[in-house]
């Protein structure tokens, strides 16, 4: 039997783990600037978290989650995003009482049970922002402007789409339209059982057919009350001011639930079909949904296996870095010292393990993409020498063991990435 990985996941191998690092990394600086602080939620949470945070009607909930019963007999389900949990953590760590707006960030594996294709995955990857407990417009500007520099710093264009999609009771309203509009109207079977318990999830569906239904559908921006309204302008207002381009999409209504007023998504039209980066919105009501005081929020997530994707095409060749240690058997020990000298310091070195020969370890650190070779044979070793050859330009040159050490931090760029003495 050959074995093989489940249906809609993937191996990240390490290139492809180096780019993860740097978008990771990336997040990581951004979010700390932002004053966002790390945190970790379990992978998995009772399936109640969901069902109730994310929403009964949800396709996620319906039809995306990975649930099983444990061995004493409890429901739980592989997170199938990140915000319920950080919420149900807000609440049950009373993290309400320290000083607000508290400011959070998370990564980590999600999943879903869906259809696997390029761009979608059962085991996918998120950044993810959260701000809770303020209402000004202010918030949703940052968030939004936040993953807009995120993408800017990883150099990958996007186009951001806003909408405002009121509160429960301009929703309540707009639902009613929504269902009389579709009552007389042929939908798929799906539809029609969402039409029922939410007809805002029609607007999720992907059925052309029932998305030609949806041409002339009223929208959401008639429903507005004012101070939803007012609200919108303001966020308008403050990404104008900061010069983040927008287009204003009033049916770009999000497959969760727990949103209200600003919601947004950041596209890309090189990936076909999948082609939202991430998105996010207010969520004003979920905190008090999962037990603890009212307390308004924001949030984005974004996918990071999608941005791998946009960027693994364009990364420059391998850059090359680093040192081979070319030496022979009768010193092997005497030479692997000096390489562990050099990696107390950070600098990054490898050395032959299978008996090969000089010309063989030279071809080796060329195939390892290294800069330098060091070259510790018996003889430079008896003259108290080590011989540094440049693999990019040919040249070599003889150095005193004695500063062996220093002449080699003394090189640029010789610094393993992220070390330092
Ligand atoms: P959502 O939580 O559905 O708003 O998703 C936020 C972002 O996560 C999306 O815009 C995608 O970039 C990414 N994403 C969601 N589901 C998947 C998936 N199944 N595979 C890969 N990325 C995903």
């Amino acid at each position: 039997m050959d074995y093989r990985l489940p249906r809609g996941t993937r191996d990240i191998l390490p290139q492809q783990a180096a780019l993860f690092r740097r978008i990771q990394d990336t997040a990581v600086v951004l979010s700390d600037m932002y004053g966002y602080g790390e945190i970790h939620t379990p992978i998995f949470e009772y399936s109640e978290l969901f069902q109730r945070g994310v929403g009964e009607s949800t396709d996620i909930v319906e039809k995306e989650m990975y649930s099983f019963q444990d061995r004493g007999k409890r429901s739980l389900t592989l997170r199938p995003e990140g915000t319920a949990p950080i919420v149900r953590a807000f609440v049950e760590h009373k993290l309400y009482n320290e000083a607000m707006p508290a400011r959070y960030y998370y990564w980590g594996p999600m999943f879903r049970y869906e259809r696997p294709q390029a761009g979608r995955y059962r085991q996918f990857w998120q950044y993810g922002v959260e701000m809770l407990g303020t209402l000004s417009p202010w918030a949703d500007v940052e968030v939004i402007k936040l993953g807009w520099d995120f993408f800017a710093r990883l150099d990958i264009p996007t186009s951001l789409v806003v909408n405002n999609i009121g509160c429960a009771d301009d929703r309540a309203n707009y639902k009613q339209s929504l269902k009389q509009y579709f009552n007389s109207r042929p939908l798929c079977d799906d539809c029609n059982n969402r039409l029922g318990r939410n007809p805002l999830r029609v607007l999720d569906c992907k059925n052309p057919s029932c998305q030609q239904q949806m041409e002339d559908m009223p929208l959401i921006d008639q429903y507005i009350c004012t101070e939803c309204a007012q609200h919108f302008d303001a966020v308008l207002g403050g990404l104008e001011a900061l010069d983040v381009p927008f287009e204003r999409n009033p049916r770009l209504v999000r497959g969760l639930d727990y949103y209200n007023r600003t919601t947004f998504e950041y596209k890309t039209d090189k990936l076909g079909a999948q082609d939202a980066l991430g998105g996010g919105g207010r969520y004003d009501g979920l905190v008090e949904l999962l037990g603890g005081p009212s307390t308004p929020a924001v949030g984005f997530a974004l996918g990071i296996d999608r941005l791998e994707l946009l960027m693994s095409g364009k990364e420059d060749p391998a850059i090359r870095r680093g040192f081979w240690l070319v030496t022979m058997e009768s010193v092997e020990n005497q030479a692997a010292l000096w390489a562990y000298k050099l990696r107390d310091r950070g600098v990054s070195i490898d050395f032959d393990l299978l008996g090969r020969s000089i010309k063989a370890q030279f071809r080796q650190a060329d195939r390892s993409n290294c800069r330098w070779a060091l070259v510790l044979g018996p003889d430079e070793l008896a003259k108290g020498k080590g011989a540094i050859r440049d693999l990019v330009t040919g040249q070599q040159e003889e150095v005193a063991l004695d500063g062996l050490v220093e002449h080699v931090l003394n090189l640029e760029g010789v610094k393993a990435n992220g070390t330092d003495t």
